[in-house]
């Protein structure tokens, strides 16, 4: 048996886990990476398939080369996604939104996955594959976990543990945060089951190109959420659904064949096989702001498990990559100054709110999630239809465009021509929404982006270490209440 004592143990080969393993071990560290799955199935993970640009290094910071990444045409299956389309054929609303400057790619997840599992290899971790952790191990701060690995029961110790173990990571379930040794209450926040998704997708062979193979394509559901025809080539789409776990379940695979056999382009149509069955997979996905602190002692996590998903698209990667590698970096230096209790680790938050900044930047979108669950979803739908494009892009991004006062009222007259123009199609009626119940949804979108801009800059004033941290909750759970209470919603709607 490999020996046992290593400097950082990382649960799960995912994004986040290569790139947290990679970066401690090009450090110098022993790092163990646990993986349930064999090593021919690492990266077979469900997923949209659909990527922030590979290439841009604040992107995906650290010593994985995404540059060969991107010149492997093996994973990087299409480059040339320029634009995103929203669709609600019931109402014949089609918006097309341009992309970004840096437009979205598509990767062939396992090939991507694969490659990231290699990468961390050659910087020198020391990778466990079928190795299924069952226990965390704690004496004041995590030491370690039990596994059980190719049948056998195995005990892994580390000076400091990564979670990558992806939404709702079984970890978090394990470690008993309150029996660890910090000063005060622990900060680390565990996530509450309604803040994840269900989401489940299939690659769908067509017989002929899709017309939409340039964009992304996101349709309404009948609850929160929605589904999406990914093209990974013109005749190879991935095809997906997802919605909020605080909303009704909806069948999966029945939804999506409901919705495939009304359009002309998927006759004839089939499943992909992957490892001898349908490519067809599902997994939670996190929905809610990253954590409020995501440090304990002797513990990190990152990606899903620390909830920097965006909160609207449910867009993960970029995300677990800059939190994986921000957890390395912080677990080196906390192992190299001898410190790894809350305020040793503490620089993982600080790193991630502070200075990169994006998890800053998903926090303060998450108060679209809040106000779009508040909203029955036939109000969504024609909030949807009326919103211009412009406004709709800035929703599932996250930056800033629509400041001054001319894209202001530029964006406010759009919202009025679509208004007459949707009056008139008869929008409103078909989905029984009245006018006051539209100029109220209005008004709560125009509260939510004002809230938006105080949530980021309380997020960008995040405590740099561990002292400041009780008063920041404190003023941002103010925050919180105002949002509620423009909202109108009563403390057992409050999603935090
Ligand atoms: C259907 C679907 C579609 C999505 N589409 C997109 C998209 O188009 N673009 C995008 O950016 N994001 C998308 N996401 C989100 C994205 O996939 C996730 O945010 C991302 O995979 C998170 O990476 P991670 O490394 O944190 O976790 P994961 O990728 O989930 O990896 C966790 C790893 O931990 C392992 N593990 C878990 N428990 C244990 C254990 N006890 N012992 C050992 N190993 C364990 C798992 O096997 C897994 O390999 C989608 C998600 C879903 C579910």
């Amino acid at each position: 048996m490999a020996h046992d004592q290593y400097d950082v143990v990382v649960v799960g080969g995912g994004i986040a886990g290569c790139f947290a393993a990679a970066t401690a071990a090009a450090e110098g560290m022993a790092v163990a990476q646990l993986e349930r799955k064999p090593r021919e199935q690492g990266g077979y993970i469900a997923c949209g398939d659909a990527i922030k640009r590979p290439r841009e290094p604040a992107n995906y910071p650290g010593p994985i080369d995404m540059d060969a990444i991107a010149d492997d045409e093996a994973v990087l299956i299409d480059s040339n996604i320029d634009q995103i389309e929203f669709w609600d054929e019931d109402l014949d609303v089609r918006k097309v939104l341009p992309y970004d400057e840096q437009g979205s790619n598509v990767v062939d997840r396992y090939e991507f996955g694969q490659r990231l599992l290699e990468q961390a290899a050659d910087n020198g971790v020391e990778q466990h594959y079928d190795t299924v952790v069952n226990e965390v191990t704690q004496d004041g701060r995590v030491t370690g976990v039990k596994a059980v690995r190719d049948g056998e029961p195995v005990t892994y110790k580390c000076d400091v543990l990564i979670d990558t173990a992806g939404a709702q990571s079984i970890l978090q379930d394990m470690v008993d945060f309150d029996a660890l040794d910090t000063a005060g209450d622990p900060t680390f926040e565990v996530p509450h089951y309604t803040h994840f998704g269900s989401a489940y997708r299939e690659i769908i062979e067509t017989e002929k190109p899709v017309s939409y193979h340039n964009a992304i394509v996101g349709k309404p559901l009948e609850e929160l959420g929605y589904i999406w025809y990914f093209p990974r080539t013109p005749t190879q789409i991935n095809v997906g659904l997802g919605f909020q776990m605080n909303k009704d379940p909806i069948p999966f695979a029945d939804r999506i064949r409901r919705d495939l056999e009304n359009r002309p382009e998927f006759q004839g149509a089939t499943v992909a096989e992957k490892f001898g069955t349908k490519n067809k997979l599902g997994s939670a996905i996190a929905l809610r702001r990253p954590l409020d602190s995501m440090v304990a002692p002797g513990y990190l996590a990152a990606g899903g498990a620390a909830g920097t998903t965006h909160p609207i698209t449910g867009k993960g990667i970029r995300g677990a990559a800059y939190s994986g590698y921000s957890a390395g970096r912080a677990a080196v230096q906390a192992v190299e100054d001898g410190d790894v209790s809350e305020a040793g680790l503490w620089e993982h938050n600080r790193w991630l709110y502070r200075e990169h900044g994006e998890a800053a930047k998903l926090a303060s979108w998450d108060a679209y999630n809040v106000a779009a669950s508040s909203m029955d979803v036939n109000v969504l739908r024609a909030v949807a239809a009326l919103l211009p494009e412009a406004e709709l892009r800035e929703i599932v991004g996250t930056s800033t465009e629509i400041d001054s006062l001319k894209s202001k009222l530029h964006v406010g007259s759009g919202v009025l021509k679509n208004f007459v123009s949707e009056s008139r199609k008869g929008t409103f009626e078909t989905l029984g929404v009245s006018k006051r119940d539209l100029l109220e949804a209005i008004r709560g979108v125009r509260t939510t982006r004002d809230h938006v801009a105080t949530y980021e800059r309380q997020y960008e004033a995040y405590p740099a270490d561990r002292d400041g941290f009780e008063r920041w909750v404190a003023q941002r759970n103010r925050i919180d209440q105002a949002f509620y209470d423009d909202l109108g919603l009563a403390p057992s709607e409050h999603k935090y």
